[in-house]
């Protein structure tokens, strides 16, 4: 759905692991506008927030690229405007192996945050070293944390669309499309009404989402923006698909899922 950006002799450029990782300049610009609010401590806050979207969406990028290597397809790293991607050499047959593709991304971050929040734990750095410190700590739990889980939502084009697409085709062969894509359509609507509601809320004297606990991710105008936008292009693809569209997914299972 995202084409690869061109390339801009303002590039950052270099390998992981072995991957080629390329950062488009947007990259930048974009993590520091998300992360504006920060400005009110400071710069070092920006600078921190900014650090902690690059490595949170480099390490998703990398569970990726892991699961192509792993499955016989090279990939490279990009990170641009709308966050990173992973592009293979060539496809991954297989759904059982797309659906792992797909999930090593969230996987990969769920793993960061674990590994952030036992090294406090068991050296308890996180409150210790000061507000910055603190806040290097805390956004490197949450971000990758909260943004595994909301890339797992089954809406094109996240990770979780992605999961959802092949399940439906599996299970719907031909129709699989169709219902993924219904599904997509109504819950990237429910969570843009979600963002709204929220920002109502944040607006109004009395609060009336009180009962939500704490760790419920709160939505914003934002939200609503970029799940509103989603509703709209997956409404439009199911259009595309015109009314009794039907093709036989190709069975392309690899041996072990037969
Ligand atoms: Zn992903």
């Amino acid at each position: 759905m995202f084409p690869e950006p061109d390339r801009t002799p303002y590039d950052l450029n270099f390998r992981l692991f072995g991957f080629p990782v390329r950062v488009h300049p947007l990259f930048w610009l974009v993590a520091a506008l998300l992360g504006a609010s920060a400005l009110d401590d400071g710069l070092a806050y920006l600078a921190v927030w900014v650090a902690v979207v690059f490595v949170s969406i480099l390490v998703h990028e990398l569970g990726h690229a892991v699961a192509f290597r792993r499955f016989g397809s090279d990939a490279h790293i990009v990170l641009w405007a709308f966050g990173g991607l992973a592009v293979p050499r060539s496809g991954v047959a297989g759904r059982g192996r797309r659906v792992l593709v797909a999930l090593a991304g969230p996987a990969a971050g769920f793993v960061l945050c674990g590994l952030v929040y036992a090294s406090d734990r068991v050296g308890d750095w996180g409150a210790t070293n000061g507000p910055l410190v603190y806040e290097l700590y805390f956004q490197l739990v949450f971000v990758n944390l909260y943004w595994g889980v909301f890339n797992l939502l089954p809406v094109f084009p996240l990770d979780g669309g992605q999961v959802s697409k092949e399940l439906c085709e599996g299970r719907w062969r031909g129709r699989g499309l169709r219902v993924a894509l219904q599904v997509s359509v109504g819950v990237a609507a429910a969570v843009a009404a979600y963002g709204v509601v929220c920002f109502l809320d944040s607006k109004s004297d009395r609060s009336f989402l009180g009962f939500l606990p704490w760790w419920f991710p709160r939505g914003s105008l934002w939200t609503a923006l970029l799940f509103g936008m989603l509703a709209a292009q997956n409404y439009q693809l199911l259009q595309h698909l015109g009314r009794g569209y039907h093709y036989e997914a190709p069975d392309d299972r690899v041996s072990w899922e037969k």
